[in-house]
């Protein structure tokens, strides 16, 4: 989608910190961290967000849950913990209608809630 921010990351016409590729997702840091580590795994497919996956997307959903915790035993969090989360519509906060989940980690995270 040609006004879809992660569409341009996911093409280079934006800059940012990638820390996983394969033909399916892409890994970067937040722009704007809410926590010591921020990493937002989405997939090159334009996709809305989870309510929008059709049949043919969920073993690449699936693949994002395997980089997600790929990235967190690299960047050795996986003892300490880490959160994985997708935010889904208004009343979850989502702001980019590109799907994302969040992978945080490095400090004690507030409860799930309202
Ligand atoms: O789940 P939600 O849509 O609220 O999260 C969007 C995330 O995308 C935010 O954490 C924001 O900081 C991040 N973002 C980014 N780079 C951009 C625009 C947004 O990392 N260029």
């Amino acid at each position: 989608m040609s006004d879809c921010i992660f569409c341009k990351i996911i093409a280079g016409e934006l800059p940012s910190k990638k820390v996983f590729e394969d033909e399916q997702v892409v890994a970067f840091h937040d722009i704007q961290p809410a926590s010591p580590i921020h990493v937002l795994i989405i997939p090159k497919k334009h996709i809305a967000s989870l309510a929008d996956a059709g049949e043919e997307d969920w073993n690449m959903i699936g693949q994002i849950q395997r980089v997600a915790a790929q990235i967190a035993r690299e960047l050795e969090v996986e003892e300490s913990g880490y959160r994985v989360i997708t935010n889904i519509g208004a009343n979850a906060g989502q702001i980019v209608h590109h799907l994302h989940y969040h992978l945080m980690a490095g400090a004690r995270l507030s409860p799930l809630g309202v």
